[in-house]
């Protein structure tokens, strides 16, 4: 029998796979790799990982046989059935106790699945979240892990280790039962597309209502680096925009207007839907990778459908300055949307999540890392059970400093014809949130006019009526 002596297995040897087992040995754990092509084995073991500590396997069961106990099996394989036929395989293998960890990006109702199943085996399912790429898997990921609790003290060493820090703090916490991790992770990722919507707006209506040049665009973003929209997608924003060619020319213009996407926003605008949470942002976000993909349709539309005529006539440094809050208010307006959807799925789930320590998981390591975010971790921390983050003292002032640019620059965007989806989600969601009055009352007397569904009576809470609105008996 082979020596026990690793102290985590991982199979899947693609990019995230490999690059996670190297993070992994540099803090001092041994790796057993393993991967569905077994040849994939010996050819990461002896170039990428040679000269490590790392060991391989020939087989589940060598590798099981190299684990020490309770023996930790992590997955980063292709979501969905990849990961339910290792977990099968690899269930007689194990003994209660053991852990499996899916560290793909799985959708958290299959992981609800798979803790649920099994729980009468003892073995002990995780969940996890990761984030950051190629790099973040190499140097320190985001990682969200979620599931069966019990386990988490055995691996919480391993993963606090490699993942990033953001002010010496790990981005790694437990964050809740069954699916949670995933759920958690999902989000991030909707979050993510809603970042990167709102940039591709502001960088639209730079180009084409204030015709900035590359150079100029650059310059901007470089400033807004600098300040309170500090990120890694500013500052890539800025790098892609400097970037040329092998021609000398910038390499921007010549890709090809097209967003493709893997189904993660997808997943959370689905979620959203089903627990009725009005994640408008993240929704639109995703529409408008859609509408992006429909190249010919557009092209012949334009040459068609009449557009706006208005040229822009205002002071280009003024509107800069609203553009940057614009853009500040909508990513607050999609964070608080996004924490929204976490608490109500939190509540349908008996999830105890610390929204705090979210904020701070995804603070660093992955691609929405911010400063930002470390607000929203100080707002957390200060009021665990604030409902809203616009209704936090620190985002309330900063809304009511931004708020008044967001409208500057949806109505500028609207007359110049530029389409800012997400900028005029973020504007309709918080003029929404803020009325106290909508005309919902109209919308429950036409559903009772056509279909008898009835009304509740303001001055009589819970009290449902119907009218015969037409007279007709
Ligand atoms: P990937 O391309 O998603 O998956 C490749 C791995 O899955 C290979 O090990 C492959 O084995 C295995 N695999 C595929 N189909 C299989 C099947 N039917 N049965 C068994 N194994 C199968 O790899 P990745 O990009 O490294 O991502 C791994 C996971 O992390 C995915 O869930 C991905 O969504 C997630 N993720 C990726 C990123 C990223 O930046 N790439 C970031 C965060 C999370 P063979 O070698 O035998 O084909």
């Amino acid at each position: 029998m082979a020596t026990k002596q690793a102290d985590i297995a991982l199979i899947g040897l693609a990019v995230m796979g490999q690059n996670l087992i190297l993070n992994m040995d540099d803090h001092g754990f041994v790796v057993c790799a393993y991967n569905r092509t077994v040849a994939k084995v010996d050819q990461f073991l002896n170039n990428e990982a040679k000269g490590t500590k790392i060991i391989g396997a020939n087989s589940l069961e060598d590798m099981v046989n190299k684990l020490k106990k309770p023996r930790k099996v992590m997955l980063l394989v292709k979501a969905g059935t990849a990961v339910d036929e290792f977990v099968k395989s690899l269930v007689p293998l194990l003994d209660a106790g053991d852990i499996i960890i899916d560290g793909g990006n799985s959708q958290y109702m299959d992981t609800q699945r798979w803790c649920k199943e099994l729980e009468a085996t003892g073995i002990h399912y995780i969940g996890m979240g990761v984030s950051g790429g190629e790099d973040g898997a190499r140097y320190g990921p985001s990682l969200m892990p979620g599931g069966h609790r019990e386990a988490w003290p055995h691996v919480k060493p391993i993963f606090q280790a490699i993942c990033a820090k953001a002010n010496n703090e790990p981005c790694c916490d437990w964050v809740g039962d069954g699916g949670a991790g995933h759920f958690v992770k999902m989000v991030h990722n909707g979050i993510e597309y809603g970042d990167m919507q709102l940039i591709c707006e502001v960088y639209h209506i730079m180009k084409n209502v204030l015709g900035m040049t590359q150079d100029e665009m650059a310059v901007v973003f470089e400033e807004w680096n600098n300040g309170e929209l500090d990120s890694f997608l500013i500052e890539i924003t800025r790098d892609i925009l400097k970037f040329k060619d092998s021609d000398g020319k910038f390499l921007l213009p010549k890709i090809r207007d097209s967003a493709g996407q893997k189904g993660t926003g997808k997943w959370t605008g689905i979620s959203a839907l089903e627990y009725g949470v009005p994640v408008t942002l993240i929704g639109e976000a995703v529409f408008a990778r859609c509408l992006s993909a429909l190249k010919e349709e557009r092209v012949k539309a334009s040459k068609v459908l009449p557009g706006a005529s208005a040229q822009f006539s205002g002071n280009k440094k003024v509107f800069l300055d609203h553009l940057r809050k614009a853009l500040y208010a909508s990513k607050l307006i999609s964070y608080a949307q996004g924490f929204m959807l976490l608490r109500e799925a939190a509540k349908v789930h008996n999830w105890n999540l610390n929204y705090g320590s979210i904020a701070l998981m995804w603070r660093g390591g992955c691609i929405i890392r911010s400063v930002f975010l470390g607000n929203i971790k100080d707002a957390f921390t200060k009021n665990p059970l604030l409902s809203n983050l616009l209704l936090d003292p620190y985002f309330s002032e900063r809304m009511s400093a931004c708020q008044a640019s967001l409208r500057q620059v949806v109505a500028q965007a609207a007359l110049s014809g530029a389409p800012a989806p997400t900028l005029g989600a973020a504007l309709a969601f918080y003029d929404g949130y803020r009325t106290d009055v909508l005309p919902a009352n109209l919308l429950q007397a036409q559903r009772d006019y056509f279909g008898a569904h009835t009304y509740e009576l303001v001055d009589k809470p819970g009290h449902y009526v119907h009218t015969n609105w037409t007279g007709h008996g």
